[in-house]
């Protein structure tokens, strides 16, 4: 194993500026829960899904809601329908 470096670094003359720190990066974008109602036998069919899919209702929904979006989005100039984060000037 090699021998870690030796550093002679020169002593701190005086604490760095507020202004030189690095920016502090964004908090973690949440994801947002929005609850659906369907009839029972949609709800059983979902879940008859899920079983066979190996995964749940939930995931089934979020890809269905995936496709949806993607779908909407190519009726728009964006795939952001408005909420843009790369300011392509579209307004809702
Ligand atoms: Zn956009």
């Amino acid at each position: 194993m090699a021998e870690p470096e030796k550093l002679s670094l020169p002593w701190r003359q005086h604490v760095p500026d507020v202004a030189a720190a690095p920016p502090i990066p964004p908090p973690p974008v949440k994801e947002r829960s929005c609850s659906v109602r369907m009839s029972a036998h949609d709800f059983e069919r979902l879940g008859i899904l899920a079983i066979k899919s190996e995964t749940t209702r939930q995931q089934l929904l979020k890809d269905a809601l995936a496709q949806f979006l993607e779908a909407k989005a190519k009726d728009f100039g964006c795939a952001c329908l408005g909420a843009c984060n790369s300011n392509c000037g579209r307004d809702v």
